[in-house]
């Protein structure tokens, strides 16, 4: 089965084009353009990795990936590598909690992201 990937980002050209690259690689993807489209898709379906812009409006990339992470502990799941894209280095700093996977600062080249998703798949 392809491996599932949940992409949230707030740019739809930014899903539209990862998506793309992604699928191309054989991926299975979904889409979220916000945290609270990105919780409900996790509650409904299995990932095996969650790729997430940090700054979005509402709720940002760390906090939804936060609440993921705790919805996934909460139905004994297993917790998620992730790997966040973002453009603002001071946020990373926002990262407190430990998580499995990196922090890709924009603009990300299509390469270093495949490299970064075979990473932690
Ligand atoms: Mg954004």
């Amino acid at each position: 089965m392809n491996q599932r990937i949940l992409l949230i980002d707030d740019d739809p050209l930014v899903l539209k084009s990862f998506s793309r690259l992604l699928q191309r690689e054989g991926y299975a993807v979904l889409t979220a353009a916000s945290a609270n489209e990105a919780i409900a898709a996790i509650s409904e379906k299995e990932f095996d990795l969650v790729l997430s812009d940090i700054r979005m409006p509402g709720k940002n990339g760390v906090e939804a990936v936060a609440e993921i992470q705790a919805r996934l502990l909460e139905a004994g799941k297993k917790d998620l590598p992730i790997i966040f894209i973002t453009g603002y280095s001071d946020l990373s700093a926002s990262l407190k909690a430990p998580f499995h996977g990196e922090v890709l600062q924009k603009p990300v080249d299509n390469e270093r992201l495949l490299f970064a998703v075979r990473d932690y798949l």
